[in-house]
């Protein structure tokens, strides 16, 4: 029942549809993919109790919980979700697309890695479905994808900010033909937050 854990911190939502909203993370250590372009640590994590992080992030004058990663449902049993919701706790999941995700979460973001068929295949339907682009990179349809209440697409952010700017250049330009997408912008980054 204990999970390994990379690192828990209090901050702002940076991206998507909870963009702004102050949100505790979990980030969970462990990973089934290997992105090229993965920015996140989550390797060597510390072996923790539920108990010891709910002791742990009841310090934060906040009910939303986003558990991340790597693949934070790796980890997650339906148990230890009851065990946050029935301390009142709101719990959204941010996914790489390659595991079924509980309805015990309030709030499911799919950022599909793998194959775009077995994600919907696994995941009808989710809040949120959110893409990172990078140049080059072409929007796919949306009826390849789960069915989402928003479709966001994300331009990845790099160390080279020529990079980034053309990441982000491309994208306005994907949206502007495909208008059922929206933009998100990693506003932790931009601001210097976690
Ligand atoms: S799925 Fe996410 S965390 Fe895992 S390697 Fe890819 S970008 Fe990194």
């Amino acid at each position: 029942m204990n999970l390994d854990v990379k690192e828990i911190f209090y901050s702002l939502q940076g991206e998507g549809g909870r963009q702004g909203e102050a949100s505790i993370f979990i980030r969970l250590a462990g990973c089934n993919l290997k992105c090229d372009f993965c920015d996140t640590d989550f390797e060597d994590g510390t072996e923790m109790t539920r108990e010891t992080i709910h002791t742990i992030i009841r310090q934060f004058p906040c009910q939303w919980i986003i558990w991340t990663g790597g693949e934070p449902t790796l980890q997650l049993t339906d148990d230890i979700l009851w065990f946050f919701n029935n301390k009142g706790y709101k719990q959204a999941v941010e996914s790489n697309g390659t595991q079924k995700l509980s309805p015990i979460f309030d709030y499911t973001v799919v950022s599909p890695k793998g194959s775009l068929a077995y994600a919907k295949q696994i995941n009808p339907q989710v809040d949120e479905l959110r893409l990172p682009i990078k140049e080059n990179d072409s929007l796919p349809e949306i009826e390849w994808l789960p069915k989402a209440k928003k479709y966001f697409a994300s331009p990845i952010f790099t160390d080279n900010p020529l990079q980034t700017k053309a990441n982000i250049d491309h994208c306005v330009k994907q949206i502007l033909s495909r208008p059922q997408w929206r933009l998100s912008l990693q506003i932790h980054k931009l601001i210097g937050i976690e």
